[in-house]
């Protein structure tokens, strides 16, 4: 836990977020700057930087799970939706706490920006 990580601090309850499912291993909430008319965040309690520093398989299996758990929840499985891990500066990560996008709600684009 660190206090100068804005997704530890929602972990620990400390600042607000709109909570969607949590478990042992993360927790899922709706992403303050919405990108789709669904967008959630499911991040690990334990603090990891980015996919690139994750070393627990099984754990980065329980995100996965509770990812498709929120995207079921919201009403998404049907139509679809898409999972996104931006990683690093290239990626586009400007959170530096590990986090997976659900994303729903609309047809998504591809190739992404
Ligand atoms: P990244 O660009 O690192 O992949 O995504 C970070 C995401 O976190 C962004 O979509 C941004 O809107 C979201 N975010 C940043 N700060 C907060 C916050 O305090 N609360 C919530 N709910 N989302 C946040
Ligand atoms: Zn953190």
């Amino acid at each position: 836990m660190s206090d100068a990580c804005i997704f530890c601090r929602i972990v620990a309850g400390t600042i607000p977020a709109t909570l969607v499912a949590s478990n042992e291993h993360g927790v899922a909430f709706r992403d303050v700057n919405p990108q789709a008319p669904s967008h959630l965040l499911v991040i690990p309690r334990r603090h990891v930087a980015s996919l690139a520093e994750a070393t627990d398989g099984a754990a980065l299996g329980a995100l996965m799970l509770l990812a498709a758990e929120v995207a079921r929840s919201d009403g998404l499985a049907e139509a679809g939706y898409r999972v996104v891990v931006n990683t690093g500066n290239d990626g586009g990560q400007t959170v530096h706490h590990l986090h997976l996008h659900v994303l729903g709600g609309r047809a998504m684009h591809w190739p992404p920006g």
